[in-house]
């Protein structure tokens, strides 16, 4: 039981429709609501955004979606090989951002899936998992 899949997109902002579809996709395999899927969709979404705007500032990268279903949960990686974060914690915290942005991200991952796991190291990159 148990199935896998791997997406590598270059971190460009049209990439992130394919990476939402994609998982969205994937995510069909089990049972959730539609609200569910909304919020894993959303919740990919941050992810890539950040690490085409923080992790590349915006220039080409690779960026590397994992998925997998295990024991009936969706567990979503999402990794970058950019310039990584000093501080997770702090970087979690609501309203802050090293980009002038809304720096919610973080927060609408942490809210909407049941598990965040965040490692980073700087200037080697950064990997957000998720579980759903
Ligand atoms: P918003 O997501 O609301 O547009 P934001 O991206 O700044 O704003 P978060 O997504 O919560 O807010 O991220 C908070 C901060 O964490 C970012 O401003 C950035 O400094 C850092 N960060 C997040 N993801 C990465 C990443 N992949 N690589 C490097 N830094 C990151
Ligand atoms: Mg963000």
């Amino acid at each position: 039981s148990g199935n896998s899949a791997k997406l590598e997109i270059k971190s460009v902002t049209d990439n992130i429709g394919l990476a939402r579809v994609t998982v969205a996709s994937f995510a069909a395999q089990l049972d959730f609501t539609l609200s569910e899927i909304e919020e894993i969709k959303v919740a990919v979404s941050e992810a890539v955004s950040n690490a085409i705007i923080h992790g590349y500032s915006n220039d080409d990268g690779v960026i590397t979606i994992g998925l997998e279903i295990d024991d009936e949960e969706l567990v979503i990686s999402v990794e970058d090989y950019g310039q990584g974060i000093l501080n997770i914690e702090q970087a979690c915290e609501p309203s802050y951002t090293t980009a002038d942005r809304m720096g919610l991200g973080l927060v609408f991952i942490e809210s909407f899936m049941d598990d965040l796991n965040i490692t980073s190291t700087v200037d080697e990159g950064t990997q957000i998992r998720m579980i759903k």
